[in-house]
């Protein structure tokens, strides 16, 4: 008989690992709360679109979707940074032009694995049903069905919580003693609002880019879709004199545009619209020890680990969870109390990493990317990863473009970054630095790369 397993969450990492788990033989139940987004139209959730970059990809390569993913994605190359004051500028996420992230509508990701999922006989989706909890000691897991609200309980061999960052499974763990829990809401929140298309479907900013406009304590950025409109977040004080609570008139939302974003503005005719219409949305990073109890239930995706948006990582994050799941599946087979304790420790220091550089990147996003040490500090970094390729690799491209571990990722940004900020002490351009101490420095502070590329 095949082995069972019970899915809560059919976003986009519940859908991933319902295919790797059915490539692997098992059968898979997966329980969603939503109604079948296939059928009816229903918001996607948060965010429209999102940034997919190498992890995510190699995820989506290894179940074999990517071919049919790859037709909706448009590549973004680089910021285009549109100062208040000053030229529009383009900054390259990569030195190689084969290295850039993409823009995917989150609702066509999700329709696509679903889809995939369904291929298998042996995976099964329960649209409208809502897990209301889990018995941990006999491995229960109960659900309502929202149309008919009866009650259903589902008995498998094991329960895996993709129930996003609100998961119902993580409030079971955290009902027992010895769960290490921590929730942290940002001061700001995000207003999603969009550019149209132009009259031909046209693009009318630069397709290839992911456009920011930082202000300092607050920015907006737009996305790209393939109907030729952006996907614009505005990341924004909750509280506050400048804060969302403040912005609420079409009067003061109208004048704090044309003051703040004057170029933005003009491309946004549904500005008010969008404004009023939409809702404020939180950010939060919640971390959470062990993700498993015994062998009946393993957390994963932002289940396990919410993080803020602004490394574009949490899917991409959430996808490796699964890739790595599935590598320990193939090891261990369905020896679950093994694998999931062993899951949670190869994964907890790299989440726990790549939450603190998400947080660490709203700076650089919103303050940094205008400022010239900034600046400075990015023309000797290629210099730099020029001069030693295989040591010296800017972090933005380690996290993105590479698959190396996040905690690596950032331990080793940490140490570039102090050799950057060394090198730019009291100087005012790249011609002005010591080579010579650069020279040094890399191969003394730096260790060698050793992580291959894709
Ligand atoms: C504004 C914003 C921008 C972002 N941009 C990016 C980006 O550019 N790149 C990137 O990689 N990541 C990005 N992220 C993060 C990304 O959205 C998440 O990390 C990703 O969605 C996590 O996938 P998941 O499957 O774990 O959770 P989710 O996608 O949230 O899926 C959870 C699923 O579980 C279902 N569910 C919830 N509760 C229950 C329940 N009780 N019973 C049954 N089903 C339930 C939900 O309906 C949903 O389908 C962004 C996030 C935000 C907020």
């Amino acid at each position: 008989m095949k082995k069972q397993i019970t899915i809560v969450g059919g976003g986009l990492a519940g859908s991933l690992l319902s295919v790797y788990l059915a490539k692997r033989g098992f059968k898979v139940d997966v329980y969603e709360r939503r109604p079948d987004m296939r059928k009816v139209k229903i918001s996607a959730g948060r965010s429209i679109n999102l940034a997919l970059s190498v992890r995510g990809i190699h995820a989506l390569k290894e179940v074999g979707v990517f071919d049919e993913i790859s037709k909706i994605l448009i590549p973004m190359r680089g910021r285009m940074v549109h100062p208040l004051d000053g030229e529009i500028n383009f900054q390259p996420y990569s030195r190689n032009p084969e290295e850039y992230i993409n823009s995917v509508s989150r609702g066509d990701l999700n329709t696509i694995m679903m889809s995939a999922a369904e291929e298998f006989p042996d995976v099964q989706y329960h649209f409208n049903h809502r897990c209301t909890g889990m018995d941990l000691e006999t491995g229960e897991a109960r659900f309502i069905d929202e149309q008919t609200g009866q009650v259903v309980v589902a008995q498998t061999q094991a329960v895996i919580g993709t129930d996003g960052s609100a998961s119902a499974l993580r409030s079971e763990l955290l009902k027992r003693s010895g769960f290490n829990y921590s929730q942290v809401y940002e001061d700001y929140g995000y207003k999603e609002l969009s550019i149209p298309s132009g009259p031909e479907g046209n693009f009318l900013i630069e397709q290839h880019a992911l456009h920011i406009w930082p202000r300092k304590t607050y920015m907006l950025i737009a996305l790209p879709n393939m109907d030729g409109s952006f996907t614009v977040t505005l990341f924004f004080p909750m509280k506050g004199d400048v804060s969302f609570e403040n912005l609420d008139t079409s009067e003061k939302v109208q004048q704090f545009f044309t003051a703040q974003f004057p170029d933005a503005l003009d491309l946004m005719p549904g500005l008010l619209d969008d404004y009023f219409g939409n809702p404020v949305g939180s950010l939060m990073t919640v971390k959470c020890s062990p993700w498993h109890h015994k062998g009946r239930v393993l957390l994963l995706g932002d289940a396990a680990h919410a993080i803020v948006p602004f490394f574009g990582q949490g899917m991409n994050c959430a996808f490796e969870d699964c890739s790595v799941f599935a590598g320990l599946v193939d090891k261990s087979g369905d020896d679950w109390e093994k694998i999931f304790a062993e899951c949670g420790q190869e994964r907890k220091e790299n989440t726990d990493a790549i939450a603190d550089l998400a947080v660490e990147n709203f700076f650089e996003m919103r303050d940094h990317v205008s400022d010239p040490r900034y600046l400075l500090m990015k023309k000797i970094e290629r210099r730099l990863a020029d001069a030693f390729p295989m040591r010296f690799i800017p972090k933005y491209e380690m996290v993105s473009f590479h698959r190396v571990p996040y905690a690596v990722a950032m331990e080793r940004g940490q140490i570039q970054h102090q050799i950057l900020w060394e090198l730019t002490e009291g100087i005012a351009s790249a011609d002005e630095v010591d080579w010579a101490k650069a020279q040094r420095l890399v191969p003394e502070r730096v260790p060698p790369w050793t992580w291959g590329t894709l």
